[in-house]
């Protein structure tokens, strides 16, 4: 299997407010073009673009392709069954995304976000041991998780879970040493018990497809045919135990760039290496919000924020910031006019619940509202 999965969480859309609006004809040629290349892991989940992502699977690929030609990854939604789910509830959604998809099987399914609270609800719902059952049943290929808390206890599910397979992680080189995110840590104790790695977040939600211009400058003397973003993947991709790195492609232009150089990469020299982790100081000096743009935040903001917008636009400007230009007021009222403004937040933090970074939200917000509506 080649290295690159298309993650079906950030398609093109024909109305940028609406998260359900996939322009599927563009998302059908990417797929088209991602299968021609030699390419098959594709990876959605329930809740991916307002839970449509499922339904554009069936539209773009299912129905269009031999079923064997492809690897479908899908996930069972735990967080949406923290507090009230129940086991019948965890089997109707697996047959719903199996009709969703248009698939009689999943090559993989995992567990979505699992962190201590949803650890805690799995074990409630004996979500393992059901998905176990239905792989038995053939219903399922192989099983895992996706993975958003510390090393430790990573160890301790692997460890009561050996019926687990892989394991996806948020790896990428700006978290690769970060304590909160522990990339290298859970890294290392994936390989440790034996599994494979799946990587999700290379770019960390686009945030290192867009660095300062020092820490461009010294990618591009190195390599000047590469982009940012081209660096970040290949770190990702080269880590021996990574079976796939996916890729929220958004566009045709990033899916011929990233199967181009993927097609068949090398892994990234000791040297190159270390370059990445120049580029992580620079980056880690900077007073961004570590928002991955998941959007998994904004369904339930009662006062509608564009979230994630808000912090990329937030981040971006904390560059040109350092190179003496003001920061985009314009920008800022043109999102501003897709939902509430950062200053209309009530501090309800259903987005710090949701928020599988942990980020404190309320107070970057107000960081927001005070850079650009004051
Ligand atoms: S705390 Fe603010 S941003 Fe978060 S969900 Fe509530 S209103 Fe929305
Ligand atoms: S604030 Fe958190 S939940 Fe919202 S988009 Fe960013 S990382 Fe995702």
């Amino acid at each position: 299997m080649k290295k690159l999965g298309f993650g079906m969480m950030r398609l093109p859309l024909t109305d940028p407010k609406d998260q359900t609006q996939v322009d599927r004809p563009q998302a059908r040629a990417m797929m088209d073009a991602f299968l021609a290349r030699g390419f098959t892991y594709v990876d959605t989940a329930y809740f991916y673009h307002g839970k449509e992502s499922e339904r554009v699977v069936k539209d773009i690929l299912a129905s269009r392709y031999p079923r064997e030609s492809y690897y479908l990854a899908d996930k069972m939604p735990i967080t949406s069954l923290r507090e009230k789910g129940t086991r019948e509830e965890q089997e109707r959604i697996f047959d719903e995304q199996l009709e969703k998809c248009g698939v009689d099987y999943f090559d993989r399914y995992l567990v979505h976000c699992v962190n201590a609270e949803n650890y805690r609800a799995a074990k409630r719902l004996d979500t393992f041991g059901f998905l176990a059952k239905k792989r038995d049943e053939g219903k399922l290929r192989h099983l895992g998780f996706s993975y958003h808390d510390n090393a430790a206890l990573l160890d301790q599910i692997l460890t009561e879970h050996p019926e687990v397979e892989f394991v996806q992680l948020q790896l990428n080189y700006l978290d690769w040493e970060d304590e909160r995110i522990q990339s290298r840590k859970c890294y290392e104790t994936v390989v440790r018990h034996g599994k494979k790695v799946v990587v999700m977040e290379p770019v960390k939600g686009g945030r290192l497809a867009r660095l300062p211009e020092e820490a461009e400058k010294l990618l591009r003397a190195v390599h000047p045919d590469w982009s940012p973003a081209s660096w970040a993947i290949r770190f990702a991709a080269s880590l021996p135990e990574v079976e796939v790195v996916l890729s929220g492609m958004s566009d045709m232009a990033q899916l011929e760039e990233n199967t181009g150089f993927m097609s068949d990469v090398p892994p990234l020299t000791e040297e190159e290496t270390a370059l990445l982790a120049q580029v992580a100081e620079i980056l880690s000096a900077l007073p961004a919000v570590a928002c991955t743009a998941c959007r998994y935040c904004v369904d339930g903001c009662p006062r509608n924020i564009p979230i994630p917008d808000y912090f990329a636009l937030y981040n971006g400007d904390q560059m040109a910031l350092r190179r003496g230009l003001p920061v985009q007021k314009e920008a800022y009222q043109r999102l501003a006019e897709t939902g509430g403004k950062a200053s209309a937040c009530v501090k309800c933090r259903q987005c710090e619940t949701a928020c599988p970074q942990h980020l404190k939200v309320v107070d970057a917000l107000a960081r927001v509202a005070q850079t650009y509506e004051g």
